[in-house]
C-alpha cells in the first residue's frame, strides 16, 4: 500500500501537467457557466460524481485528481506559514458556497426568461474541449493563484477556506467509509504523520481519542501518513461500521 502512495505525487503532477488539454471538463469554475445555460456538462457530471461517492470512498477527487489541489501542495513546500491545525470555519465557507450558487441560480433565470437556457439536459460536450489563448491564460491564472495562496499562507488554505467543492466533498466525507487507520499496537506516537499530512489533521488525537480511526472530513485519502509512518502502522481500510469496529478493537485490548 505504501508503494501506491508513493505514486500519489506523481500522478497528481502528470494530471496537473495535463489539465489544460481538459480544462473545461475539470476545472470547477465551469459549473457556475454550466448551471448558467441550464445544461449538465462533463464538469458537472465528472464533479457530481465525486460528490456522490464520498460518503463511500472520501475525497478522491481532491486528494487524487484536483489540480488547484496539487498547485497548493506544490507551492506549500516552500510556504512562509507554519501549518497549524484549525477546524474549517463552516460560515466563512458557506460565504462563498451559497453566492456562487445563487448568482448563478439567478442568470439561469434571467436567460430562461430569454429562451436561452437548455432544461438542465445533460450535454457533455456543451463546453467543448476548445484549446483557444483564453483558456490557457484562466488555466494559467488558476494555477498561480493556488501557487501565491500555497506560498503565503497555510498548507491547502484555499481548500479549507475557499473552495465551495470542498465544502461538499467534506459533507459527504464526514461518512466516508474509507479512511486512513493507525493500529495502536503499532504506533510509537511520533507525530510524523501529523507533520507531514497535508492537511494538518491531528493524527494523535484520533490515535489516542478515537481508536486510530481518522475519521476527519477534512483528510483527503492522499495516503501521506501512510508514506511517512517509520512503523507502518497506518493503513487505509475500508469500514462499514466504524463504531462495531471501534468496539471490535476495544474487544482485542481487554
Ligand atoms: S477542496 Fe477544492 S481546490 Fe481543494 S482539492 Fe478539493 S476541489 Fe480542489
Ligand atoms: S507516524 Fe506512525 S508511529 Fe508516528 S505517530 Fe503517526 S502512526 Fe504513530
Ligand atoms: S490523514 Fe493521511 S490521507 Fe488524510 S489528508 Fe492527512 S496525510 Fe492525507
Amino acid at each position: 500500500m505504501k508503494k501506491l502512495f508513493s505514486l500519489n505525487a506523481i500522478f497528481r503532477i502528470v494530471f496537473l501537467l495535463l489539465t489544460p488539454v481538459f480544462f473545461q471538463y475539470f476545472a470547477i469554475g465551469f459549473i457556475w457557466h454550466s448551471i448558467y445555460w441550464g445544461v449538465i456538462t462533463t464538469v458537472v457530471l465528472v464533479w457530481m460524481g465525486f460528490i456522490l461517492i464520498t460518503p463511500l470512498f472520501g475525497r478522491i477527487g481532491c486528494g487524487w485528481f484536483c489540480f488547484m489541489g496539487t498547485a497548493y501542495d506544490l507551492a506549500s513546500r516552500h510556504s512562509i506559514k507554519v501549518t497549524k491545525w484549525n477546524k474549517p470555519k463552516i460560515w466563512v465557507r458557506f460565504l462563498i458556497l451559497v453566492p456562487f450558487f445563487v448568482s448563478a441560480i439567478a442568470f439561469y433565470f434571467l436567460n430562461s426568461g430569454k429562451g436561452i437556457t437548455h432544461g438542465f439536459a445533460i450535454i457533455p460536450s456543451f463546453l467543448a474541449l476548445d484549446f483557444s489563448m483564453h483558456y490557457k491564460i484562466a488555466w494559467m491564472v488558476d494555477i498561480s493563484f493556488a501557487i501565491i495562496l500555497g506560498l503565503l499562507l497555510e498548507r491547502r488554505w484555499g481548500c479549507r477556506n475557499l473552495c465551495f467543492m470542498g465544502t461538499l466533498c467534506a459533507a459527504g466525507a464526514n461518512y466516508s467509509r474509507l479512511i486512513p487507520v493507525v493500529d495502536v499496537s503499532k504506533c510509537t506516537l511520533c507525530g510524523k504523520c501529523e507533520q507531514d499530512c497535508l492537511l494538518r489533521i491531528p493524527m494523535l488525537d484520533y490515535i489516542k481519542n478515537n481508536k486510530g480511526l481518522v475519521t476527519s472530513s477534512e483528510c483527503i485519502l492522499c495516503g501521506k501518513c501512510i508514506e511517512s509512518c517509520k512503523s507502518d502502522a497506518v493503513t487505509l481500510k475500508f469500514i462499514w461500521n466504524r463504531k462495531k469496529y471501534k468496539e471490535r478493537i476495544q474487544a482485542s485490548q481487554q
